[in-house]
């Protein structure tokens, strides 16, 4: 979603005649993009700032602007202010689209603009998007989200959720797929939520549905589902269409119930694990990645071995894990044990080990398979390889002198690490 909302900056400055710098240095404006979900990613933000001091000395006419999630919590826009008073002006999610003003309003002013709302707006449609790549795109399909996990910042500082009109979203990826785009993904907090708020009796499944009967479009994936809101009828929906790939991202974040209530998350380990089950039984190639905290409050040494004991039952294809970090404002950081930082270290240590003991004999149980992996282009690393993912959204490289970019090609799959699949085309490339 953050870099959905960089593409929407990027592509706002554009409109203004700003194009991209070779170099900071070279920067007439630089804007910084904040995400304020750990505490980790803060951290970098204000190291960043720091940085700039040196940049501002040198170019005095350097506009800098700080927008993203991070402002939009209680009086960090004034601490931000008061640290870094070189900076121009600090926005939120909710005041995106005055970026075109507060840049212009930014060489007249001396002093910090402040321009963060409470809350949201009507959803802008239309707007400027200046996309990263060129075979696949993001469309955002809600904003915001109602879930309130406990120990979650995002519904404080995004709102409450907000469903696009599926017209918009039509029209977008129509759009998108006429221009060249051959891969979509839709983007929400919980995108299986889809429609809850809108007049039209319209759900996820449906929407789903309409976005493949678009004939252009290839490819069809969508982040993040959420468990409590996964149900049967969706999953014969995913199964019944062919472009939609066969990749969950099914988020557990933990495998004690316990934990998983104080966490409020809304569904049983049990419960999850059975979600597993009918998922694998009605899309057999399908590959389940997930996020894991360890460490919330509460946690005992029992509990974190049951989410072991879950990774290990489930067999995740990948996973995203995280420290638990404490989020002023969320219900989980008043909660009494918190978990002390050493402890969190060793259980994160041990989570990544096991994990990654499972995502590198699950990719070399890929060898002699073949798969139609949609080329993204050539691997930065290594100019020689084309890289590209499967329908399971695992990374294929191979070697090609021709430029594939955009194309499905079958690929051998000859070795595997950690992160990739290597492997050779099945066709002659010239
Ligand atoms: N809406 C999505 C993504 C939310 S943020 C979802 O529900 O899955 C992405 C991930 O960050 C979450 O899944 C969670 O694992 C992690 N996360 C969120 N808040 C956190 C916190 N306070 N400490 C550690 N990890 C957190
Ligand atoms: Fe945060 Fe939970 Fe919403 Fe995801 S579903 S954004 S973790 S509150």
């Amino acid at each position: 979603m953050n870099e959905y909302d960089s593409e929407v900056m990027a592509g706002l400055c554009e409109a203004l005649g700003y194009f991209a710098a070779e170099k900071q240095e070279e920067a007439n404006l630089i804007l910084v993009n904040t995400c304020c979900v750990r505490e980790k990613a803060e951290n970098k933000v204000y190291g960043l700032l720091g940085r700039f001091r040196k940049l501002k000395q040198a170019n005095p006419g350097l506009i800098i602007g700080v927008g993203g999630c991070m402002p939009q919590q209680k009086n960090l826009a004034r601490e931000i202010k008061s640290r870094f008073p070189y900076v121009n002006f600090i926005f939120g999610p909710h005041t995106l689209f005055q970026l075109p003003q507060l840049i212009r309003r930014a060489y007249e002013n001396k002093e910090t603009i402040i321009a963060i709302q409470e809350n949201p707006v009507e959803i802008t449609e239309d707007k400027p998007v200046k996309r990263v790549h060129n075979v696949c795109a993001w469309t955002p399909i809600t904003f915001g989200c109602n879930n309130f996990c406990t120990y979650c910042i995002v519904p404080y500082v995004r709102g409450r959720e907000r469903s696009r009109q599926p017209e918009a979203i039509l029209r977008e990826i129509k759009q998108l797929v006429a221009s060249g785009y051959k891969e979509i993904t839709l983007l929400g907090q919980n995108v299986n939520s889809y429609g809850k708020d809108l007049p039209d009796k319209i759900d996820f499944a449906a929407l789903l549905s309409r976005v493949c009967q678009i004939e252009e479009l290839i490819r069809l994936r969508f982040l993040t589902s959420h468990p409590r809101d996964f149900h049967q009828r969706l999953i014969e929906e995913i199964a019944r269409q062919p472009k939609v790939c066969e990749h969950i991202h099914l988020p557990v974040q933990a495998g004690n119930n316990k934990i998983l209530k104080k966490m409020n998350r809304g569904y049983t380990r049990e419960e999850y694990l059975a979600l597993i089950k009918n998922l694998r039984q009605a899309i057999p190639q399908v590959a389940i990645t997930t996020d894991l905290i360890v460490g919330f409050p509460g946690e005992t040494n029992e509990d974190f071995l049951q989410t072991l004991d879950l990774v290990e039952n489930v067999r995740f294809a990948s996973a995203f894990t995280f420290v638990y970090s404490n989020r002023s404002g969320t219900p989980a950081a008043k909660m009494p044990d918190q978990v002390p930082a050493e402890i969190k270290k060793e259980r994160i240590q041990t989570l990544i080990k096991i994990q990654n003991e499972i995502t590198v004999a699950e990719n070399q149980a890929e060898i002699g398979k073949t798969y139609q992996v949609l080329v993204e282009g050539r691997n930065e690393k290594n100019p020689s390889l084309l890289a590209g993912r499967t329908k399971t959204n695992k990374l294929v490289l191979f070697p090609a002198r021709k430029d594939l970019t955009g194309e499905l090609i079958q690929v051998k799959i000859t070795a595997t690490t950690l992160t990739h699949l290597a492997g050779v085309a099945q066709v002659t490339l010239v």
